[in-house]
């Protein structure tokens, strides 16, 4: 995985072009968000540790299997003392909770690891913020880094050709569309992030986008929002 630097706290890590996870400096390692897809495991440790840091808590933005799908790998080859956080409404899908993962869109992956936190809105993961995105998942999350304002906006947007909202198709990349769950609420949240003033918006599927107002404007405009 060819780490890009995107902030001096943010390396974003590309697996097979469109898929993206994160490693968050903080001054006792690494935040990784997002896994990848599955056997992502090795590399990601690997990244981190040539960038100078330990894994050391996994937070998801959401439950799909291109982002939760290298967690068990990474569990098993960091063991316990690394934290697993997971959106509340996500975690439950993951465990099968009343036949869940039939009835949300996307791929699913079925977990062996427990979360060791429930996210909910505005709890804090080191330096970033929990911001709760729901649409695209039930309980899709983005996390806010309250140091310089980067927002690691998970599947609520995708940059791939431009930015979009995951409510709209978007001929590069049409799977964000496909897997999402409830549109309107993903224009809500699509809204909610743009509020949030990101000097840095960096997504699940493509490139980092420096100065993110006008492009999230008319991606939401576009979104019916
Ligand atoms: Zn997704």
């Amino acid at each position: 995985m060819n780490p890009t630097a995107v902030t001096q706290n943010l390396l974003q890590l590309n697996r097979v072009r469109f898929v993206n996870a994160f490693l968050v400096r903080e001054p006792d390692g690494f935040t990784l968000i997002d896994t990848t897809f599955q056997r992502g495991g090795d590399a990601l440790i690997e990244t981190a540790q040539r960038a100078g840091g330990s894994i050391r808590r996994i937070a998801l933005t959401h439950g799909h299997t291109d982002h939760a799908g290298s967690v068990d790998q990474l569990r098993q080859r960091l063991g316990d003392s690394v934290q697993l956080l997971v959106p509340e409404l996500d975690a439950r899908i993951l465990a099968g909770e009343n036949g869940a993962q039939a009835k949300v869109p996307g791929g699913w992956p079925r977990l062996q690891a427990k979360p060791d936190v429930l996210l909910a809105a505005g709890d804090r993961i080191g330096s970033l913020e929990v911001v709760p995105s729901p649409g695209h998942s039930p309980g899709h999350v983005a996390f806010l880094d309250t140091r310089d304002r980067t927002l690691i906006a998970g599947d609520a947007f995708t940059t791939v050709g431009r930015v979009t909202v995951s409510s709209q198709p978007h001929w590069r990349f049409p799977w964000a569309v496909l897997a999402t769950w409830d549109k309107r609420k993903a224009v809500e949240s699509a809204r909610a992030l743009r509020a949030l003033d990101p000097a840095i918006l960096v997504v699940g599927h493509g490139p980092p986008v420096r100065e993110p107002a006008a492009p999230m404007d008319d991606a939401i405009a576009r979104a019916g929002g």
